[in-house]
């Protein structure tokens, strides 16, 4: 093993640990590969199935893979013709078996922290969809929450914010000024401390960088 994969492993056993006791379900492969296979498999035929924007999901290939399936009815905004539709899907998505996500940040005492403009995703991922799939990097595991937090706002926001063509102060400079701007992408920062019913949130970490 090389000494990035080894560090990456030993993290995600100290990380895995604290986050079983939060009740959430917990996954560790080493690829992104192997995390879209098992991710896939743990979603059965005539599922309804649904997910928040993330560069993980489509780095990982596992937005394709859902896309591809046509046994499950996939609530996908991107075919959607107009604001209204994409508004129907989100609240649909509410009902969905499975809702795919990734998370900005996971601390290494188990604790998921996340950040959204709308609030569709971390919505989801409080209440509605009967089970939430994560799929992270081993680089979204802070040492504390105060640096998943940070990590957040200083690494992920700006970075979002330069995807998404954003005029916020975070996008010029690449550091969050906790801005109230209109086009600012922070409007609720959700912090989840445990899986409530216990392993309806699924965690699969992967022992590659991916996504923000
Ligand atoms: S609050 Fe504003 S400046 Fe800070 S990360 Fe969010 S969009 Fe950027």
């Amino acid at each position: 093993m090389t000494p990035s994969e080894t560090y990456y492993e030993n993290l995600a056993k100290t990380t895995m640990k604290n986050l079983e006791k939060r009740h959430f379900e917990c996954h560790y492969c080493k690829t992104a590969q192997e995390a879209v296979k098992l991710a896939s498999e743990l979603v059965p035929s005539d599922s309804t199935v649904s997910f928040g924007g993330s560069m993980t999901l489509a780095e990982s290939g596992m937005a394709d893979i859902l896309k591809q399936r046509s046994d499950i009815t996939l609530l996908d905004r991107s075919k959607a013709g107009s604001p209204e539709e994409v508004k129907e899907i989100y609240h649909k998505s509410l009902n969905a078996d499975y809702y795919f996500m990734s998370s900005n940040a996971i601390t290494v005492e188990g604790e998921l922290v996340n950040i959204d403009g709308t609030g569709n995703r971390v919505g989801a991922l409080i209440y509605g969809p009967e089970h939430v799939i994560i799929l992270a990097g081993m680089n979204k595991v802070s040492p504390s929450l105060e640096e998943a937090v940070s990590r957040v706002k200083n690494v992920a926001s700006p970075l979002n914010a330069n995807r998404l063509s954003r005029n916020t102060p975070c996008a010029a400079t690449g550091l969050c000024s906790d801005c109230l701007s209109p086009d600012c992408i922070c409007s609720h920062t959700v912090i989840t401390r445990k899986s409530a019913p216990e392993k309806r949130i699924k965690i699969i970490l992967i022992g590659e960088p991916l996504g923000y």
